[in-house]
């Protein structure tokens, strides 16, 4: 047999451990991965010179086409996802205008059209239409995630409908029996944040703190508990979305102890990054806020402990930001190409966090929490051959080109992708994404699609 491609004198990790060797590709597929000696010949040969492999990062949260068209999105920000080492994403969609039918229709096709990586989608509740949807919605798109709002007021700037607990009720006895059914929920308390918000634009404040504080994390917290609540009651699998607060992890974790299917996500953001950083100011508006320095700590315990299932980058590019109002300041950042560099330097590096719990939280937890593991996500014969090599001694500075807010800038990161792999193909490497990529990429969530 001759493979497609096979990379060789790799440190190969998965979740499940750690071996010297590599990984035979044919097809787009995997088809073998162990030692060198067992690995057939290729029409290309990559040697990783002692470099680890992994599968792909599979990021589940991100938002394309809020600020930029999104085909253009699709383009621009899945090459900055190849750079990143980043294989599949998920996006977070919303259609205020009507049916999911159409519009999923639409987007998959403007999706293939100009994507280098795979893609798949989780749909917005913004209207009641929607939760009645749902059936018709899984038959016709594949897609069975669904994501509900708390924490935007009604005339918040981007433009997203809250939800209310009748909506999660309703939208979690809707979803709860489909086989990777799952429910998504933005925490944050909305009365409470704009009681509180009133007392702190009072002030006259603008410092990026002054936000954080006008949302303080009990108000996210005690969403995280009336969620789980609802979960339990209907029986239905819960996401917990971009978690900044450290006690969101402890309460999963409680959780899952009583048989809950409960799973938390936090972003690269709230583990590197605290709202009184010195260098940051209003266009560092994330929603959640950025927390302080006893909430990024008490978070990265939870990651260390094994109670956060997966990072998700929460990605947004929006136009240049203006800085000139906290309180109508879009909220968000992008995130694509340093997420695995922030996750191995503040991570791996700075925490010893382990190689295999890396690949646990970046690939293989995402995909299992939205029923897409072991196609991607795994190392296994068979598989999708979604790959990322990396260079754990590479150290340089962040250097932001693309659209949206960085708030890395000038860090210095270690551990850095040099080669990212899609189906097979070699999407990124010597610093440079493949121009023949674009619309190479496909949708994962589709109604004939294969776990
Ligand atoms: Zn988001």
């Amino acid at each position: 047999m001759q493979a497609d491609l096979v990379i060789r004198n790799a440190h190969v990790v998965d979740h499940t451990g750690e071996f010297h060797g590599g990984v035979a590709v044919v097809g787009g597929k995997i088809v073998m991965t162990g030692k060198d000696s067992t690995l057939p010949s290729a029409k290309r040969t990559i040697d990783a010179e002692g470099r680890s492999l992994m599968p792909g990062v599979v990021d589940t949260h991100c938002h394309l086409g809020v600020a930029y068209p999104y085909e253009e999105d699709m383009r621009t920000e899945t090459a900055q996802a190849a750079r990143g080492g980043i294989t599949t994403i998920f996006l977070y969609i919303r259609n205020k205008l009507g049916s999911y039918l159409p519009f999923y229709d639409e987007r998959r096709a403007l999706g293939e059209a100009n994507a280098c990586i795979d893609f798949g989608f989780h749909f917005g509740i913004q209207m009641e239409d929607h939760i009645r949807e749902i059936p018709q919605i899984v038959e016709h798109t594949g897609v069975q995630s669904f994501k509900l709002y708390f924490g935007y007021e009604p005339d918040n700037p981007i433009g997203i409908v809250p939800a209310n607990d009748g909506w999660v009720y309703a939208t979690m006895m809707q979803v709860r029996n489909l086989p990777k059914g799952v429910v998504s929920v933005h925490c944050e308390n909305t009365e409470i944040a704009r009681w509180i918000k009133q007392q702190v634009y009072a002030t006259g404040r603008q410092d990026l703190g002054a936000y954080t504080e006008s949302r303080p994390s009990f108000c996210e917290v005690e969403t995280i508990k009336r969620m789980i609540f609802l979960a339990e009651r209907t029986g239905c699998s819960l996401q917990l979305v971009h978690t900044s607060v450290g006690a969101g992890p402890d309460l999963a974790a409680e959780a899952r102890a009583k048989g809950l299917d409960v799973t938390v996500e936090t972003c690269p953001h709230y583990l590197t990054r605290t709202c009184y950083d010195e260098d940051l100011d209003m266009t560092a508006k994330i929603s959640p806020p950025l927390r302080d320095e006893e909430q990024k700590e008490w978070l990265w315990r939870g990651v260390l402990a094994g109670k956060v299932n997966s990072i998700g980058s929460d990605h947004v590019p929006f136009l240049p930001k203006k800085a000139e109002d906290l309180w109508t300041e879009f909220p968000g950042v992008v995130s694509f190409p340093w997420e695995l560099p922030l996750l191995i330097t503040h991570g791996v590096i700075n925490r010893g966090m382990s190689l295999k719990d890396l690949v646990r939280i970046n690939s293989y937890g995402p995909c299992r929490r939205f029923g897409f593991y072991p196609r991607k996500g795994s190392l296994e014969p068979g598989t999708d051959a979604d790959l990322v090599l990396v260079d754990l001694d590479e150290e340089r500075e962040v250097v932001h080109e693309g659209h949206g807010t960085c708030i890395y800038e000038g860090m210095m990161l270690k551990g850095w992708p040099v080669l990212t792999v899609s189906n097979g193909r070699v999407v990124f490497e010597n610093g440079e994404v493949d121009d023949s990529s674009y619309g190479k990429g496909s949708c994962v969530t589709r109604p004939d699609g294969e776990a």
